[in-house]
């Protein structure tokens, strides 16, 4: 059986990240700018979501376009646009988006939802489980979620940014088994195929398969130039490299072929797909996050939390300020922050007495007091589950 069958096999809920350069009317050799929402594409997709449906799959969409169609009702086609009118755009662009899928939607019998995230429900443990309670609900009575960032209230400094990182925390939030990405690009090339073939060298070729993100992948990624994307590859490099760790398969393909659906779902070959295979980690994170009962609270240091966070690094002794409960080795705790927020859990290799004596220390110290049992890390990485792990900017 091929990979990309294999993958489809274990299919029940997927995830379906729209970009605005996919539903634009740019194909009507409009400049990027002066683009609008294309109906047309925009009914295309909604045959292709039914199609996924009637072959018995749950469909979570994402999709971008707000800004783009607030931009063309505006009238605003300056590539230099402020805050505030960037929000004005998100905030008239959104309605006409939803309303646009709406009525495309009910054409083929099905109910859409709007859904908009931002930052702070992503971030926060109980804000991030209501938002997965209700689009299992959604889900569940047949609707379609349809989820964008909430621009047009987001500031700037804490914004998820782009829709491609947003489509990897959903991903991972519905506990999907596969993330399809429509770009208008078929997918990830091993250098740029914009640019003209020098003489005796090779032509841009498409990678089919990427199974680990290294600084290589992320370096061909490079930057896009395209002003209707917000991030280019780079940003869905980065976001497959998120559910890659989550074991969550990553399809980038190109959403302006009418045909990418009917291909990916009959197993062809088409766009990259990231997929490092079965993820054992996977299944044993999910069951330090989600099934195992905390045994007590670990507070961190800002220092511990960005390192844990941003660099996927393990918990040091230096970095704990707080102990609570009564543990030992091996149980999981719950990891918190200064301010008191959940950030994410763990199984810890000290007891709760050893802790206390440890905590804040630097590692040479740890050493001469524990001894021999020592351990450099309180909870390693790899039994370690970040909640919302891809957020860099707070
Ligand atoms: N949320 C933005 C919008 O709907 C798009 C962000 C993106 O394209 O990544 O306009």
């Amino acid at each position: 059986m091929t990979v990309r069958n294999e993958i489809l096999k274990n299919v029940k809920t997927v995830v379906i990240k729209i970009g605005s350069s996919v539903i634009s009317n740019r194909d009507k050799g409009r400049s990027s700018l002066k683009c609008g929402l294309s109906n047309d594409w925009v009914r295309h997709y909604a045959r292709k979501i039914k199609f996924i449906r009637d072959k018995g799959y749950d469909v979570v969409l994402v999709s971008s376009g707000a800004i783009m169609a607030g931009r063309e009702r505006l009238e605003f086609s300056r590539a230099d646009l402020t805050i505030p009118e960037k929000q004005a755009c998100a905030a008239i662009g959104q309605s006409f988006l939803m309303h646009t899928y709406e009525k495309a939607f009910e054409k083929k019998k099905l109910k859409v939802a709007q859904i908009l995230l931002s930052h702070d429900d992503l971030g926060n443990r109980r804000r991030y489980l209501n938002a997965k309670h209700t689009i299992e609900e959604l889900l569940e009575k047949g609707v379609v979620p349809i989820i964008n960032e909430n621009d047009s209230v987001t500031v700037e400094e804490i914004k998820i940014g782009d829709n491609d990182t947003l489509s990897a925390t959903v991903a991972c939030l519905v506990d999907a088994q596969l993330l399809i990405i429509l770009s208008d690009v078929d997918g990830l090339y091993d250098k740029d195929p914009s640019l003209k073939v020098k003489q005796g060298t090779a032509k841009a070729q498409l990678i089919s398969h990427i199974s680990k993100v290294n600084e290589g992948i992320e370096k061909i990624a490079g930057k896009s130039n395209n002003r209707l994307t917000v991030g280019g590859m780079i940003t869905k490099v980065l976001a497959a490299k998120k559910t890659m760790s989550f074991g969550i398969p990553t399809l980038v393909v190109n959403g302006l072929d009418e045909k990418v659906i009917e291909n990916i779902f009959a197993g062809k070959d088409v766009g990259t797909l990231f997929w490092s295979g079965k993820d054992k980690i996977r299944d044993r994170k999910h069951w330090i996050a989600h099934t195992l009962k905390s045994s007590g609270t670990l507070t961190i240091d800002e220092g511990a939390r960005k390192a844990l966070m941003e660099k996927g690094k393990s918990l040091l002794p230096a970095g704990l300020v707080k102990v609570k409960g009564n543990f030992e080795f091996g149980n999981a705790l719950t990891l918190m922050d200064i301010e008191g927020k959940e950030i994410g859990r763990g199984l810890v290799n000290y007891n709760s007495r050893d802790l206390e004596k440890i905590k804040g220390m630097k590692t040479s110290a740890v050493r001469s007091l524990i001894g021999e049992s020592y351990y450099e890390e309180v909870i390693h990485r790899d039994d370690l589950v970040i909640f919302y792990s891809l957020d860099n900017k707070q």
